[in-house]
């Protein structure tokens, strides 16, 4: 009976990213970013980006706007946002309002020496350190506040039960709701906390699926106590597991750069830093090198791994050499060039960047070195004595006094100039890198280039003639 079949609507797929605006955007968070990015992307959902700066001593503006900029370096754009959760405290605080008077929570009056006290008797007493209820209503009726204590607003956690998720990473999670008290959800300056604020949030931004570090997953169970306890159902979690250093270690500043834009510094694309954080963690069979538009395509929450994963340079270089390949050559070129000018490079004279790169891209594993490495191509290099010594010697001073002046003859392209060297050696009985690697030296200033009869016809005939003519002056 096809025509009885339940036709469902899928809900659409909502996500965010709520980064604190307190440091750089670091590899962690940003594989967190490019995770809820894909997966939104994947079913056409929403991904939504919150700030979540509450912590006004330890937020800034500046640690916002690296994070806006290293999300749009990235190439992870937001369809809503960015919230910044400072601008909607008037909508925890009507909601703080409303769960007093509904006796979801409560004012809670005990001072900081009330609460070391009952923590050492329970620590004591062997018990783990927890709030006792004390300032519960049905426990305070015949309680007076105390004269000058402003009052922390707490949520009544159930006594009953157990709070229980199936994380789409880490699996069935299940805690008794004897294991948590009844948390601080204002602080006595009125101030709404952390737990508090990402459930208004997520309830109001009507986030269906949260992905976040493991580092939350302890507060979840209280998350979800007070979801239920506002009459909404909790989203979907996926805890995603940190990303260690080479070490092993949970990754640091000890590791070297943590900021993604350290990376864009470094000379390396967005489109390499997308594929390396993505693998951090999270596999598509054996596929290794892929774009963001393939990730948001093959991108599901299942195949997140629960394990750590772990940093490595190594790879990192070789995505970034594969992307720089994968890229057109004018594209690569644009790219070069900001780095070539942080060079402190004149790119205007001399070879076109799209050039220099089809020739370094084999070469090297980023725009920092594809740049370095290009530098005398622009700029006559140091003279390196020891170097033309060993390199000029009488055995092929004379042919190289010959290809000079072969040199002002021909027509110059690449080929003629290949043929010029090699006629050169011969006529000299010598072999073609007895004449080659001079020249390297001679223009280049060092033997490791790519092919001398390209950048040869790179650097034209007169810059060539200028520098032959030169570097053979130093060693006569
Ligand atoms: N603001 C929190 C953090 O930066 C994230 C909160 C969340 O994703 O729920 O760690």
């Amino acid at each position: 009976m096809p025509n009885s079949t339940p036709i469902t609507i899928p809900a659409t797929i909502r996500t965010r990213f709520a980064p604190s605006p307190t440091g750089f955007l670091h590899l962690g968070g940003a594989r967190t970013a490019l995770f809820s990015w894909a997966y939104a992307r994947h079913h056409h959902g929403a991904f939504v980006l919150r700030i979540e700066d509450t912590d006004r001593e330890r937020s800034t503006q500046a640690a916002t706007d690296a994070i806006l900029d290293s999300m749009a370096w990235l190439g992870l754009d937001y369809d809503e946002g960015p919230f910044y959760q400072t601008r909607r405290m008037a909508r925890y605080r009507e909601t703080l309002d409303d769960m007093l008077a509904r006796g979801l929570a409560y004012y809670c009056y005990m001072t900081q020496e009330e609460l070391e006290a009952l923590r050492e008797a329970q620590m004591a007493r062997g018990e783990k350190p927890r709030y006792d209820g004390r300032w519960r209503p049905e426990n305070s009726v015949r309680k007076e506040p105390p004269a000058g204590v402003k009052p922390v607003i707490r949520f009544r956690n159930p006594d009953e039960g157990t709070v229980v998720w199936e994380d789409r990473v880490k699996g069935r999670i299940e805690i008794a709701n004897s294991e948590l008290d009844d948390l601080v959800i204002a602080r006595s300056d009125g101030m709404p906390t952390y737990n508090f604020c990402v459930v208004i949030d997520d309830i109001d931004m009507r986030i269906t699926h949260v992905i976040r570090g493991d580092d939350h997953v302890n507060n979840t169970p209280r998350q979800i106590n007070i979801f239920r306890a506002l009459g909404s159902e909790p989203p979907v979690f996926a805890h995603v597991p940190t990303v260690l250093g080479e070490d092993g270690q949970k990754l640091s500043k000890r590791h070297g750069a943590v900021g993604v834009m350290e990376y864009e510094s470094a000379g390396y694309l967005p489109e390499a830093m997308v594929n390396f954080l993505a693998r951090l963690g999270w596999a598509h069979g054996n596929d290794e090198v892929f774009s963001a538009p393939m990730l948001c395509e093959w991108f599901e929450l299942d195949a997140i791994s629960p394990a750590p994963s772990r940093f490595n340079t190594d790879k990192l270089r070789w995505l970034n050499q594969e992307h720089m390949k994968m890229l057109p050559l004018d594209e690569l070129g644009r790219r070069l060039l900001p780095y070539l000018q942080r060079e402190n490079i004149d790119a205007t004279h001399g070879p076109a960047p799209k050039d220099v790169a089809e020739l370094f891209r084999e070469r090297t594993a980023t725009l920092v070195e594809m740049a370095q490495a290009a530098r005398f191509l622009y700029m006559v290099p140091v003279p390196d004595r020891a170097l033309l010594d060993e390199q000029i010697q009488s055995h092929n001073r004379q042919a190289l006094a010959e290809l000079l002046e072969e040199f002002q003859q021909i027509n110059w392209t690449r080929e003629a100039i290949n043929g010029a060297l090699k006629a050169a050696a011969k006529k000299q009985s010598l072999k073609p890198p007895q004449i080659m690697m001079p020249v390297r030296a001679l223009v280049a200033g060092t033997l490791t280039t790519p092919a001398i009869d390209r950048i040869l016809e790179l650097l034209g005939r007169e810059e060539t003639l200028a520098r032959l003519q030169d570097g053979m002056k130093i060693t006569a």
